[in-house]
């Protein structure tokens, strides 16, 4: 493996603090880059390196990854870095267990996840209408609206102290 050696105690800190638990399926979301054409795995950067972030999540949790062999998901959901949820597998069981899941690179899983790669789970999915029923992930959404409101706040902070709490 060339992957690059790993400062384990500040990675955990980036693995947590980039990540939400998800309480109904106990999901580590990651919420940085995901590579939704690579699977929707999410994505961390080491050493300039970018890496897998669930691969990264196994190491540093459970240990190292042996050669040839692939970090899968019991859960079914490429961007949570539960290291709890991961298991070894050879590419065999790696494709066995997304046909067995029907996940594939496709439409189909487009609709599981979002543009980031989050699940649309229970409690990440936003339901509403517009003409006809939309859906949101509930992570992205706010991502958005509190950039949106940081960007406002310095906006409004250089004219006068304007307080946009409610
Ligand atoms: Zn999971
Ligand atoms: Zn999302």
């Amino acid at each position: 493996m060339d992957e690059a050696p790993l400062n384990s105690e500040i990675i955990k800190k980036r693995l947590i603090e980039n990540s939400i638990p998800i309480p109904e399926s106990g999901c580590w979301i990651w919420l940085k880059q995901a590579n939704i054409h690579g699977g929707g795995y999410g994505r961390i950067s080491i050493n300039n390196k970018v890496e897998k972030a669930h691969r990264v999540s196994y190491r540093i949790f459970i240990g190292e990854i042996p050669d040839k062999l692939f970090v899968c998901h019991h859960c079914d959901t490429p961007s949570c870095i539960n290291p709890y949820h991961l298991f070894i597998g050879t590419n065999l069981d790696n494709q066995k267990d997304m046909h067995k899941k029907g996940r594939f690179i496709s439409g189909h899983a487009k609709k599981q996840y979002c543009r980031n790669g989050h699940p649309y789970s229970n409690e990440n999915t936003i339901y509403y209408k517009k003409g006809k029923t939309l859906r949101a992930c509930r992570i992205c959404r706010n991502k958005a609206k509190s950039k949106y409101h940081t960007k406002l706040r310095a906006i409004y902070g250089k004219i006068k102290n304007v307080s946009l709490e409610r």
